[in-house]
């Protein structure tokens, strides 16, 4: 038998010179490329905010990139990122073997990172811009909704508080009046009349007729059971009516919020494990994309897409300082506000609206009773209906949008409808047909579908599916992050923030052949070395769809400087 020979055990054997962490990473690994550019960045506004004094801090580049590479690596959790930093060699290398604990990691990405982390964010994006990763000319935007951390039983519905509210409010008149009367019969000398109060009232209100009827009773003989009632009216109706206004402006204009998650309001959301319909405390995540990089976000609290656009896009210029030329997005966004909007900042619209895709249909274009297929003489302002009758022009009146954006309906009714042999398969109302038309929503559809169906907005069309709706699926699914984990928006800001971070450094490093990059972060090449690599990378991928030698170089040796937006 051969004799056996194990590995020797060197756990206890002492090494000459001390170990660097330096050689246990991996030369592609995306650790790399977070510590290099987390390197480039200007952090002067989160240093500014420490106050000094007391005990060392742990720097704010060290904490940034710990965390960032955490969020790349699906670790959400302060108590996980305090265990990565003790256990994992590649978080000990990005720290310099510095061990920050749980709350001094939450302490950073709660408190120190609110109102800053965007601008790190976009300081991240204009450097893949200006190393002509990204062009900062286009836009793919969607939005999807995102779960608060808050309990699903927490909700406060504003139609429930405004009944409750109501209600109350008629009860406490009745009180009022019957405390009245009593006093007046109570009192010899009798009391002036009060004037009738309307229905409603406010706490302040009741707050100061409290103490006008605390006053009447000092004044007249005391009857126990008024005195009862007014106390009640006091210790009972008073908070309850100071807690439904309370609860009506949280809400604001919602119609929904979560008591434990104040910002969040219930939506219905495409995750529905109870398969019920319930609707969740939730926030409306409105993410635009280039190249499945993402350069812009914003978080809403309204469930529909389309009153976001415009608050999403301003944000994109307050980050960059201009519009995106180009804005691609499903029909949840086509309105005319969001038409409107995009003509006047000279965004090239590849919106669709409702019914693009039907529109090509047989049975569309067969529709008598769609306006889409009447014809209209502009010169002339009128309609022809299916039957060839003139529908003429009966007057406008003006709509007002969910966001309070006024515009122009005009109507048109047909002059004779009575004995139509289509009368009932046209339309279903009980006189002449009216039709009732949005001039302005027509042109800017028609501008759109102009657009849509050009060669350029076709291939935008198809990239639309692999851009936005890619980057839901790497956060949601593959990222697995489908709740939020901190409350309020500005909160939620800096989760989102960190998310969009190690998301596009993730991207940048699929699409960069790390290993030879490595060498330009170590910073360890001379400038030969830096050379040889450079035309290394030259040979190797000619053709290849990696970045270009010069725009890692740029990357990684352009003396970066954010320009803020003005
Ligand atoms: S029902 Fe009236 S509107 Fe319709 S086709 Fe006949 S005349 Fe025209």
């Amino acid at each position: 038998m051969a004799k056996v020979v194990f590995k020797s055990d060197l756990q206890k054997q002492p090494s000459l010179f001390p170990i660097s962490f330096e050689g246990f990473i991996p030369e592609k690994h995306p650790v790399r490329l977070v510590n290099t550019i987390v390197d480039k960045i200007d952090i002067s506004d989160i240093i500014s905010c420490y106050k000094g004094g007391g005990t060392s801090s742990y720097h704010p580049r060290i904490l940034l990139k710990i965390i960032i590479f955490a969020y790349l690596n699906n670790i959400f959790s302060s108590r996980k990122i305090e265990k990565a930093t003790k256990e994992n060699v590649h978080y000990i290398w990005l720290s310099g073997q510095s061990y920050p604990d749980h709350n001094t990691i939450n302490n950073f990405r709660s408190s120190k990172l609110k109102g800053k982390i965007e601008d790190i964010f976009t300081q991240v994006v204009t450097m893949l811009h200006e190393s002509k990763i990204i062009s900062l000319t286009e836009v793919f935007t969607d939005g999807t909704k995102m779960e608060s951390v808050a309990n699903r039983y927490t909700f406060v519905w504003k139609g429930s508080v405004e009944k409750y509210k109501e209600k109350l409010e008629k009860k406490i008149q009745v009180v009022i009046k019957e405390i009245e009367k009593a006093i007046e019969e109570d009192n010899s000398k009798g009391t002036e009349d009060s004037a009738p109060t309307s229905t409603s009232i406010s706490s302040s209100e009741l707050d100061k007729k409290i103490d006008e009827l605390n006053q009447k009773l000092a004044q007249v003989k005391k009857s126990k059971r008024v005195v009862q009632k007014v106390e009640k009216l006091k210790k009972e109706s008073l908070p309850k009516l100071q807690e439904y206004e309370g609860h009506l402006k949280e809400m604001g204009e919602r119609k929904s919020y979560s008591k434990t998650d104040k910002d969040a309001t219930f939506m219905r959301m495409k995750e529905d494990h109870m398969k019920n319909g319930q609707l969740k405390p939730a926030y409306n995540l409105q993410l635009s994309t280039e190249k499945n990089f993402i350069t812009n976000f914003s978080i809403h609290q309204r469930p529909g897409d389309t009153a976001t656009f415009k608050q999403h896009m301003q944000s994109y210029k307050e980050k960059y300082g201009h519009y995106p030329q180009v804005a691609v997005a499903d029909s949840g966004y086509g309105s005319l506000e969001n038409y409107e909007f995009m003509d006047q900042n000279g965004i090239k619209s590849y919106v669709k609206y409702n019914w693009f895709h039907k529109e090509e249909s047989k049975k569309f274009k067969t529709d008598i009773t769609r306006i889409e297929n009447l014809y209209y003489n502009e010169q002339c302002d009128y309609f022809i209906c299916p039957i060839g009758q003139k529908m003429l022009p009966i007057g406008e009146y003006v709509r007002r949008s969910e966001l309070g954006h006024e515009y122009t309906v005009n109507r048109y009714q047909a002059g004779n409808c009575t004995k139509c042999p289509l009368n009932g398969a046209c339309h279903k109302q009980k006189g002449n047909r009216i039709i009732e038309v949005n001039k302005k929503l027509i042109f800017y559809k028609k501008k759109s579908k102009q657009n849509l169906i050009s060669k350029e907005g076709k291939e935008l069309r198809g990239r639309r599916c692999t851009e936005v709706e890619q980057t839901f699926g790497q956060i949601k699914w593959n990222k697995g992050f489908k709740r939020f984990l901190l409350r309020g928006i500005p909160k939620i800001t800096i989760e989102v923030a960190l998310i969009a971070l190690a998301h596009n450094v993730q991207k940048l490093s699929t699409l960069i052949n790390f290993s030879n990059l490595s060498a330009f972060c170590t910073n360890k090449l001379t400038i030969i070395g830096k050379l040889l690599n450079f035309m290394k990378i030259k040979i190797q991928y000619p053709r290849s769809k990696k970045l270009k030698s010069k725009q890692i170089l740029f990357l990684f040796n352009h003396d970066y400087k954010i320009k803020k937006a003005a």
